[in-house]
């Protein structure tokens, strides 16, 4: 899947990075968009390689883990993530 991330300091590039396997609470989502907002100038400013930027999703529901309720394959989705999604990723570009 592609994902932005960073390279250095104030600069991202698009990488293919490993496909994200859900356990069984969350709902995978085709993202459309995603913001990058304030919040995260600071992680921008000071990035290292590798970390991925964006924690406002918006997209389509795909698939519902096994404990999930609530939403249906095409529902259009938006959230929030946590701080965890900051953490590096490893880039397969
Ligand atoms: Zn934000």
């Amino acid at each position: 899947m592609k994902h932005i991330v960073m390279e250095d300091p104030q600069k991202s590039k698009i990488a293919e990075t490993a496909m994200v396997v859900p356990n069984d609470n969350p709902i995978l989502i085709q993202q459309k968009y995603v913001g990058v907002c304030m919040s995260e100038h600071y992680d921008w400013l000071t990035a290292r390689p590798g970390m991925a930027l964006g924690h406002e999703p918006m997209g389509i529901a795909e698939k519902n883990g096994k404990n999930t309720e609530g939403f249906a394959p095409g529902d259009r989705v938006s959230g929030l993530w946590t701080y965890s999604s900051l953490i590096e990723r490893p880039s397969t570009a």
